[in-house]
């Protein structure tokens, strides 16, 4: 399984492959690391989050946003082109075609689960299909609770 976290003391993004026997997880930049319990994996099913312990974790697919992005507008811009040269079965042509693709990829992507909490990637793991999706009230409970832990530590600090 590998793991896609961004480290809690110096936000740097990290990449790490993680098992039952390498349970270890640090930062490239600062001396940040944790390592996980042995109950927290099952195989290459992660128990909760392995960056940050937290329990909840929501399926998606791991399609990066942006290559979504970047082919929808591939297609609009090329089908109006056609359009324009009143080429229009090229121009329907090229809209099926992209939205096959897109189709193609949706379905090949495999799955990740994502922690609400510290928003780290698990992928390549072992996932249930029946494990839940994003759930949006279970993801504005966290927020309220990051919002809360950052007024509790701007009083602390005496501010
Ligand atoms: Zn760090
Ligand atoms: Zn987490």
């Amino acid at each position: 399984m590998q793991i896609v976290y961004q480290c809690s003391n110096c936000q740097r993004l990290n990449y790490r492959d993680v098992s039952a026997t390498i349970r270890r997880l640090d930062c490239t930049e600062c001396d940040w690391n944790r390592t996980f319990a042995e109950s927290d994996i099952d195989g290459e099913a992660p128990q909760r989050c392995l960056a940050c312990g937290n329990n909840d974790l929501w399926r998606q697919k791991d399609f990066p946003q942006g290559l979504g992005l970047l082919m929808v507008a591939a297609g609009a811009i090329l089908s109006t082109i056609a359009w324009w040269q009143m080429e229009v079965v090229w121009a329907i042509g090229i809209l099926l075609f992209f939205a096959a693709i897109d189709l193609v990829l949706y379905v090949a992507m495999p799955d990740v689960l994502v922690c609400y909490r510290c928003q780290s990637r698990h992928r390549k793991a072992k996932i249930a299909d029946d494990h839940p999706l994003f759930d949006l009230e279970l993801n504005e409970r966290y927020r309220q609770e990051d919002i809360r832990l950052a007024e509790a530590k701007k009083h602390s600090a005496g501010e």
